[in-house]
This record gives structure tokens, sequence and C-alpha cells, in this order.
């Protein structure tokens, strides 16, 4: 249990550390040799990614872009905007996009064609988590997490208008 009112712990800090260290293992087999820039959506990604990259133990980049498409609370507009874009040159670089979740898939399509057009190396996706049962656009994660059912979630970097980021464990908000 959450000591906030409301709030059911779904993925304990426990296993979110696993999580992360099998996902650390992973990318480290794969990019070890090839200094790629790890591109992440803020903000929710913000403490999944620095966790993440402090288990990877080999060069590499970090760049954030901020997407937006919630307009507040729980419900996605459909709308996507770039509200803080990418300051890097990627072409020729092996670009890993790292995401906190994925739900309809919406935001990240967009993102991904926007950087296909700009000519990396590489471009591969890592998410923590996954919500498959509310996917409109499909998309090939190449490193998952874990697979959540269809609840709104908080904690780890989730947040609903702004609050819950900081909560260690991702929990359930309970209606
Ligand atoms: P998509 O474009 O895939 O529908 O939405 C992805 C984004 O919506 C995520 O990066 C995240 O910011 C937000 N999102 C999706 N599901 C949840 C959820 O359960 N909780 C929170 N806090 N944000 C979510
Ligand atoms: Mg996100």
């Amino acid at each position: 249990m959450s000591s906030q009112a409301g709030l059911k712990v779904l993925v304990s800090r426990a296993e979110l550390k696993s999580t992360v260290d099998k996902l650390a293992a992973d990318i480290t087999r794969d990019y070890h040799d090839k200094n790629p820039l790890l591109l992440g959506i803020l903000k929710g990604v913000f403490v999944f990614m620095s966790d993440l990259v402090r288990r990877l133990d080999f060069p590499l980049e970090i760049e954030f872009v901020r997407l937006s498409s919630y307009s507040s609370g729980r419900e996605t507009s459909g709308n996507v905007k770039m509200v803080q874009g990418l300051e890097m040159d990627i072409k020729d670089r092996h670009v890993l996009v790292v995401e906190d979740i994925i739900d309809t898939g919406t935001s990240l399509a967009s993102l991904l064609d926007y950087l296909k057009k700009k000519k990396p190396a590489s471009l591969k996706l890592c998410a923590l988590t996954d919500k498959p049962s509310r996917r409109r656009i499909p998309l090939k994660i190449d490193y998952l997490g874990l697979t959540v059912p269809d609840k709104f979630l908080v904690g780890y970097g989730l947040d609903c208008d702004q609050k819950y980021r900081n909560l260690p464990d991702i929990c359930v908000l309970e209606e």
C-alpha cells in the first residue's frame, strides 16, 4: 500500500528494479559499442530514464523531447504537439527512444515518423510499460519492461494533473 489515499501498488519498487536491470542488460548487449543516443520522452520518462542510464556502463549520449497529447487529466486528446524539440543532430546516430508507457500509440507513432525523416543509422524503441489493449496504431517495441492492464497508472514518473510523479512504485489511481 502507498501511504497516499486512493492508490494501490501495481508494480512495486523491487519489481521495477528487476525490470530495469533486465532492460539494461538487453540494451548493453546490443548497444555497448555503438555510442547510442537515448532519446527520452518527457516528462513521464524522467525517473525510468535516470534509473536505466545509471545501469548502462558504456559510452552513450542523452537527449529529451517533450510531447504533449493529454490536455489535462486522463484522456489523450489525440492531438500530439512537440512542446520541446530535438536539439541534437541524429543523422547516422543509433537512436533508442525511451518511453514510460505506451497506450494508444498516437504520440509515439508521430514522433517515430518525425525521427525517421532525420535519417538515423538505426531507430528502436524501449518502453517500461505497455497497455496493448488500448493500441490504435501498431508499434514494434524492441525492449519492453512490463505489460500492464488498462488502468490509469501513476508514480515512478507518471502523473495525474502533474501530481504523483514522485511515488517510488507504479500505482493504480482508484476512482
Ligand atoms: P499514447 O499516445 O500512446 O496514447 O499515450 C502515451 C502517453 O500518454 C504516455 O507517454 C503517457 O505520458 C500518457 N499515458 C498513457 N497511459 C497513461 C497512464 O496510465 N498514466 C499516466 N499517468 N499517463 C499515461
Ligand atoms: Mg510518456
